[in-house]
């Protein structure tokens, strides 16, 4: 059971390493693309949901 948690860990490791040797910054990419920035309204600045836009275009 440790071994396989050890060679996990070392698996996990490895992928960071090599994933930032070939493509620097991609992985904290990778993170920020999870998160993305919610759209908001150009006027108020409230956060959009949906695609009807902002109430303050309405009135
Ligand atoms: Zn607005």
């Amino acid at each position: 059971m440790i071994k396989g948690a050890i060679f996990f860990l070392i698996i996990m490791v490895a992928i960071g390493l090599i994933g930032n040797a070939i493509a620097p910054g991609s992985v904290g990419r990778m993170v920020r693309r999870q998160l993305p920035k919610a759209s908001t309204c150009p006027r108020c600045g409230r956060y959009l949901f949906g695609k009807t836009g902002c109430d303050c275009r309405k009135g």
